[in-house]
């Protein structure tokens, strides 16, 4: 089976639509998106549209409560709290709706899925390191945690006591050893490479590869000076910040 995973979307339709062009050429068994629909950028409605579309399972992302009051935006850094603010602004009742209802986590096999981390899904707290990762092992079943929230892609593993991190594009999951894969994100990557980023498991090669997808962020940048949103967030598109 071949499953493609996306996460942390905001609201950036061009970056989703050319993951979701690379997507299509891959034929996926499945296809999983990890929360953050919306959020920062200009195109809330026509980004869920089409995730909800393409997606056999969804989780929340702490955008995606916010955006519908589940989650206080005094936990947000201003800029963010602004686009928060704005999004609930230009989103229609079905897609606020479709946010209310959406899972904290979801489990398929070997799979888990969350947003942000697997102790206490609601608190948001972010896995950003390896005794971060570490700590959340005990919180999951099932041999791999897929998450999001951070915007960078990252991968780390459990095998018995011993605990690591891996910095390649292509994993090889090993039997016996447990990982926790962030697929970083589609609309607003932060590791200093602006392009859009998703992940592709292969269930009989045991592979999991990081697909980076380069996109025309010029296009969304205009869409949100038109909308007035935040300048930091639309420079940060192109940096990869
Ligand atoms: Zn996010």
């Amino acid at each position: 089976m071949r499953i493609a995973i996306f996460s942390d979307v905001h609201s950036n339709l061009e970056a989703l639509n050319a993951v979701l062009t690379e997507i299509r050429k891959q034929k996926p068994d499945r296809v999983f998106f990890l929360g953050d629909a919306v959020g920062y950028g200009p195109d809330p409605n026509e980004c869920m549209e089409k995730i909800f579309e393409v997606s056999d399972m969804i989780v929340a992302g702490n955008h995606d409560h916010a955006a519908v009051g589940l989650t206080d935006i005094d936990q947000f850094n201003p800029l963010a709290a602004e686009a928060i603010l704005w999004t609930r602004s230009a989103l229609t009742s079905e897609n606020r709706d479709r946010l209310l209802s959406l899972p904290m986590t979801e489990r398929e096999k070997d799979l888990f899925l969350v947003h942000a981390s697997p102790d206490r899904p609601q608190e948001w707290s972010y896995i950003s390191s390896m005794p971060d990762a570490a700590y959340h092992f005990d919180f999951f079943e099932g041999k791999i945690c897929l998450v999001g929230h951070t915007h960078r892609p990252a991968a780390y593993f459990c095998d018995g006591n011993q605990f690591g991190e891996i910095q390649e594009s292509v994993l090889t999951i090993e039997e016996k050893i447990r990982y926790i894969v962030n697929v970083g994100s589609v609309g607003q990557p932060r590791d200093r490479n602006p392009d859009a980023v998703y992940v592709l498991y292969d269930t009989e090669e045991e592979k999991i590869s990081f697909v980076r997808v380069k996109y025309n962020f010029r296009i969304t940048q205009d869409k949100m000076r038109a909308h007035h949103l935040p300048s930091f967030l639309i420079e940060r598109l192109e940096y990869g910040i």
